[in-house]
């Protein structure tokens, strides 16, 4: 039996589409067990959602967990800066000024630098975030706006539109893609005015461009989602404040600024080594990094990882990413748009304050691939074009640019303008992450995400985004069942004695 069979067999993998998420009646302090006899220890490498919900499902059944965090907070690509009163990560932002301080932003919601909505309104982290009974908005009842050439309008503006609903018939017609690998860009077919518009929804939402990205692996996998498509932001919380509370109970296992350099594992006990040159061991390890750090080789595994592992890992990719926020003295795109897909410097835009702000004069921008690495390379000049391509887009009756006209500014004791408002997180620059979201390259084949967290010796177990196969890999939903997925075949590893 190949482990795919295996995984179904458990009702981890595939075959577990009909079943509920099985934290929703599991994990909680009162949990009774069954608890698991085990007097070995477990070390968590990484204290995203992947991470932490495997710390909960074996913390619950009675195991010695520890989780080490290489940065200074939990939560991973769940990075709210609500959430960050110390604003300890200041540094690792894209600022206006050395001196721009966070309490300039007039945002008068959480803003999020890392996972922004949720997927599926019956989804994992919505059923989080409704068992805390926080409102939500939904999306999807707000129109998006869809950039063709020069002109943004709504679906309904487009109307028939040859080129608008050509893309919108392949994004449909996507969870049952039945061709070969192929980039989107090869299967979609479209005209080269659709081209950016399609990158935007088919292309930069998985991490990339749409050249790169395999339709034949996100196809399926969209398929194959559990959950409703609906998209919901939370109204009033950070995002990494609902993570943090659900996993109120791993907190406490949770070591900062302790980044794991290398994995011995061939011994008896796995052997850990840190940064600082401590050495922690463990009699088993999950591994919850995301997929750049391992590609990147910045954790060294002795013996080396197998190279039906390696293999896989070299058929995904994580491009470089960019998210910003930008403060605006009006709102010119519509308080009540949802997206505005299709940009050029910017592929996708979110009116972030929808549904939640009173004024709704922020957007959100997430760039993946060389798109972010030209915003990056600009550093706070990124900015710049940014405001050109708005001022494209959006110009009042005398045809002034809407972008620089209305870009909020810091006003100084003496009433004067001064530096933009704005604030970026550069994730292929951040040492912990160096990148994005995986997204399956066009020579990935549906086994490669099975390849990818096939256990070592069983021993050391792998869990994150990247190796989810419940069909939401790149996402918080994704991450959470590939903990679950992970911490259950850890435990039977235990149960088999082995
Ligand atoms: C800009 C952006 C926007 C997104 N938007 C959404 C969205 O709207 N909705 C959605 O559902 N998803 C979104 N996602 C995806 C989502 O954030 C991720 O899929 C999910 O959070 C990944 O969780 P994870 O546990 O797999 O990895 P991570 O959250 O990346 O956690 C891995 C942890 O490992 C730590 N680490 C790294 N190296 C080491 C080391 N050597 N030793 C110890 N620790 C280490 C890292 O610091 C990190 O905390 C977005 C992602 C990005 C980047």
């Amino acid at each position: 039996m190949n482990r795919r069979e295996l995984l179904k067999q458990l009702g981890l993998g595939l075959a577990a589409s009909a079943a509920l998420p099985s934290f929703l009646s599991a994990c909680t302090k009162d949990d009774p067990g069954p608890e698991i006899p085990y007097d070995g220890n477990v070390v968590i490498i990484g204290a995203g959602a992947a991470g932490m919900f495997a710390a909960d499902i074996l913390r619950s059944k009675g195991i010695q967990v520890t989780v080490l965090e290489a940065s200074n907070q939990m939560g991973g690509r769940i990075q709210s800066l609500r959430n960050q009163n110390e604003q300890p990560n200041l540094d690792r932002l894209v600022r206006p000024s050395d001196t721009f301080q966070l309490s300039s932003v007039g945002a008068d919601f959480p803003v999020e630098m890392g996972a922004e909505v949720i997927y599926g309104s019956n989804s994992s982290f919505a059923t989080f975030a409704n068992s805390f009974g926080l409102p939500l908005v939904d999306v999807d009842a707000a129109p998006a706006r869809y950039i063709l050439g020069t002109e943004q309008k709504t679906a309904a503006e487009w109307g028939n539109d040859a080129d608008f609903v050509a893309v919108q018939n392949f994004m449909q017609g996507l969870p049952g893609y039945s061709g070969g690998a192929a980039s989107m860009q090869t299967a979609a077919g479209v005209s080269s005015r659709a081209q950016l518009l399609l990158n935007a929804q088919a292309g930069n939402f998985f991490g990339s461009s749409a050249d790169r990205v395999n339709a034949a692996i996100v196809g399926p996998d969209l398929g194959r989602r559990t959950h409703n498509n609906s998209t919901r932001l939370v109204a009033t919380n950070p995002m990494q404040d609902i993570l943090l509370s659900r996993f109120s109970e791993v907190k406490p296992l949770v070591q900062l600024n302790r980044q794991v350099k290398s994995i011995a594992y061939a011994g008896e006990k796995v052997v850990l080594t840190l940064q600082d040159g401590n050495q922690v061991e463990a009699n088993k390890v999950i591994v919850a990094v995301p997929l750049a750090i391992l590609k990147a080789g910045d954790i060294q595994f002795s013996p080396g990882l197998p190279g039906a592992m390696t293999t896989a890992m070299s058929r995904f990719g994580v491009d470089a990413c960019v998210r910003m926020m930008i403060d605006f003295k009006l709102n010119f795109w519509g308080s009540g748009t949802s997206y505005l897909w299709g940009g050029n410097t910017c592929p996708h835009y979110f009116n972030t304050g929808l549904g939640r702000s009173q004024f709704s004069r922020t957007l959100t921008l997430t760039v993946f691939g060389s798109r972010a690495q030209t915003l990056s390379a600009l550093g706070r000049n990124m900015l710049n074009p940014v405001l050109a391509e708005l001022d494209t887009l959006f110009k009042d009756a005398n045809g002034v640019g809407q972008g620089t006209l209305r870009i909020r500014k810091v006003i100084d004791a003496n009433g004067f303008e001064q530096e933009p408002i704005f604030i970026a997180k550069d994730w292929g620059a951040d040492p912990f992450f160096k990148g994005g979201i995986s997204y399956p390259l066009v020579s990935a084949t549906a086994d490669d995400r099975v390849n990818i967290s096939a256990p070592l010796n069983n021993r050391v177990f792998f869990a994150g985004e990247h190796t989810d196969i419940s069909g939401d890999a790149g996402n918080i939903n994704g991450a959470l069942a590939s903990g679950e997925r992970a911490a259950n075949e850890l435990i039977q590893a235990i149960l088999a004695g082995v």
